[in-house]
């Protein structure tokens, strides 16, 4: 991995979710170089603490529902800053290009002539179960896991997420954004034939210190998430290995 930044670059930088410990050690030199640091609301963003002391840190985070920054606007800061000749890191949650957007971000670099690349990171999508005890595939039991974002529901026009076919797939699905619309996919799901009973599991938080998480079935997590009262960041475990607790094994 190339450690040292080039004046004039955008890295865009995996924060892993959350832990600073969970960011990856090029990332970490990144962040320690940047003249420019653009971060959001997720990810490892006590690593901040690791910037220069002249470093300008600018949060674009988005807030579910809340007030945003326009991903537009966020892709021509990063070229502004560029074009000015400054080492630009693009801290995002997780890896970049998981639900990052970065792809995005790339693409208006690259429209706009600036170098950029990629430093991958941590997903939550497999780290956070891990975290909570919960391999995301097991011998015997699961053989493949599918990460699909659940922040519009099924049979919404704007969804491109088979979800009669994930009900059929056999593998472990994780679930990303879906606390929202969780009763609306479980019902979903149980609808197209996946069992009321697959042990389902929710985690909030995961790496942090308020890392939580609730453990039922497909049938009742939606009830369960909301008499908890579940917020994001959560992500939703649902298949046979959501019956794991491994951290409470040996
Ligand atoms: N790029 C990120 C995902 C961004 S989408 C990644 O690779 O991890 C945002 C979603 O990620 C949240 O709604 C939640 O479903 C999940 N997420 C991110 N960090 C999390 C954390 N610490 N705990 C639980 N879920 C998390």
């Amino acid at each position: 991995m190339q450690s040292e930044l080039t004046p004039g670059e955008v890295v865009l930088v995996g924060g892993g979710p959350g832990d600073p410990d969970l960011l990856t050690v090029a990332g970490l030199r990144a962040i320690q170089q940047a003249d420019v640091v653009v971060h959001d609301r997720l990810g490892a963003n006590a690593a901040l603490a690791e910037t220069r002391a002249d470093a300008e840190l600018v949060n674009v985070g988005k807030i579910p529902r809340g007030d945003f920054t326009p991903q537009e606007d966020i892709n021509a800061l990063l070229v502004d800053r560029a074009c000015k000749g400054l080492k630009v890191v693009r801290l995002k949650g997780g890896d970049s290009f998981v639900f990052g957007r970065g792809g995005e971000e790339w693409l208006a670099c690259a429209e706009a002539g600036v170098p950029v690349r990629v430093i991958p990171g941590v997903t939550s999508a497999v780290s956070v179960p891990a975290l909570a005890g919960i391999p995301v595939t097991h011998r015997g039991m699961s053989q493949g896991f599918t990460v699909v974002s659940g922040h519009v529901p099924p049979g919404d026009p704007r969804s491109d997420v088979n979800w009669d076919a994930l009900a059929r797939s056999g593998t472990t699905l994780v679930l990303l954004m879906a606390v929202q619309n969780l009763p609306l996919i479980a019902a979903h799901l149980i609808g197209a034939g996946l069992s009321a009973t697959t042990p389902t599991a929710i985690v909030s938080d995961g790496s942090t210190e308020h890392q939580h998480r609730l453990s039922s079935t497909l049938g009742e997590v939606g009830d369960v998430a909301e008499v908890e009262g579940v917020r994001p960041p959560a992500i939703v475990v649902v298949g046979e290995v959501a019956g794991f607790d491994f951290s409470a094994v040996g």
